[in-house]
């Protein structure tokens, strides 16, 4: 499919749903050749229905069940990406992921295996994936896409600490790789969502899809939460990692944050108490 990534080789990470899946299918509408990955075979299946519902060809993308946070998984993922394809040029490390304590304790009081858990899947395996991938980036002169989140911004998070800490770990980790990696000609640079309707406010924490829903619907029609009127959608945080794996529209453009939250961070709780400043206008 002729397109802004027309002979370009894509892992994306987390791709069998959520932003992952809207990513592939966006990079694989506009001529990428995509390597589409997750654990579940059955959310996979899903994204390989999208692909071909988008007209894009089977040849043009591959489905590679992997575990992430194993090395295993990730060379598996690889070497099927070489095998097929012959070369990287973009990673999108998305898959991530929140993970609830299995004691239900919240707080200071979450044990550290989750801590363990949340930083082997949001931190470590970037950094695996990285070094493992950065001798093919260096060949292409490639381009790295992390998915962070606002809660690696400043605010705290009582309820769950480790995932922002995770995330904010990964936002550092990018800016040392970008500056480390560009001089191989890797470029490295991460989006931040905020509130974005996926599986992430689910069936990832033990939601129904009923009360998944509710909750993004709520967010959406509450302005102190997000000032534009409505939750995310994946497409909107995949056209924001298209822009920075493309270096027609970012090439200057290392070791940055874009964030994409509908206004969710500039609100302070202070301006619940001043409507001018949520109100719909
Ligand atoms: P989803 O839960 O909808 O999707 C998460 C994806 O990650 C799935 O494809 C899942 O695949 C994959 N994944 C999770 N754990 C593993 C693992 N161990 N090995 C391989 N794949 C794994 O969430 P989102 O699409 O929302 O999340 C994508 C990214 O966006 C994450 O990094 C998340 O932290 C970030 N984010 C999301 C926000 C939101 O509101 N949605 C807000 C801010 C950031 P499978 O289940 O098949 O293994």
């Amino acid at each position: 499919m002729p397109g802004r990534f027309s002979g370009k080789v894509a892992i994306i990470t987390g791709s069998s749903f959520g932003i992952g899946r809207e990513t592939a299918l966006l990079f694989a509408k506009e001529g990428a050749k995509v390597t589409v990955t997750g654990r579940s075979e059955e959310r996979l299946q899903g994204t390989k229905k999208a692909l071909l519902v988008a007209k894009v060809p089977e040849s043009n993308f591959i489905i590679v069940p992997a575990d992430i946070t194993t090395s295993s998984g990730q060379d598996t993922l690889i070497s099927k990406t070489l095998e097929r394809f012959g070369k990287i040029d973009i990673l999108v490390n998305n898959a991530g992921a929140s993970i609830p304590d299995s004691q239900k304790r919240t707080g200071v009081k979450q044990g550290i295996e989750t801590y363990e858990k949340v930083m082997r899947l949001n931190v470590q395996s970037v950094i695996e994936m990285t070094q493992k991938v950065r001798p093919h980036l260096a060949k292409t002169k490639g381009d790295i896409v992390n998915v962070s989140s606002i809660v690696a911004l400043k605010a705290g998070w009582a309820h769950a600490p480790y995932y922002p800490l995770a995330k904010a770990a990964l936002d550092q980790y990018t800016r040392s790789a970008a500056i480390d990696l560009i001089h191989e000609g890797i470029r490295v640079n991460t989006v931040n969502p905020g509130i974005v309707e996926t599986g992430f406010h689910g069936q990832a924490t033990g939601l129904s899809e009923d009360a998944s829903k509710k909750f993004y619907d709520d967010m959406g029609s509450n302005r102190n939460a997000i000032p534009c009127g409505f939750s995310g959608r994946p497409d909107h945080i995949a056209k924001a990692i298209a822009f920075l794996a493309d270096r027609d529209t970012s090439e200057y453009i290392v070791g940055q944050n874009i964030i994409a939250d509908g206004g969710t961070s500039l609100v302070l709780g202070i301006h619940t108490q001043f409507p001018r400043q949520t109100e719909k206008l």
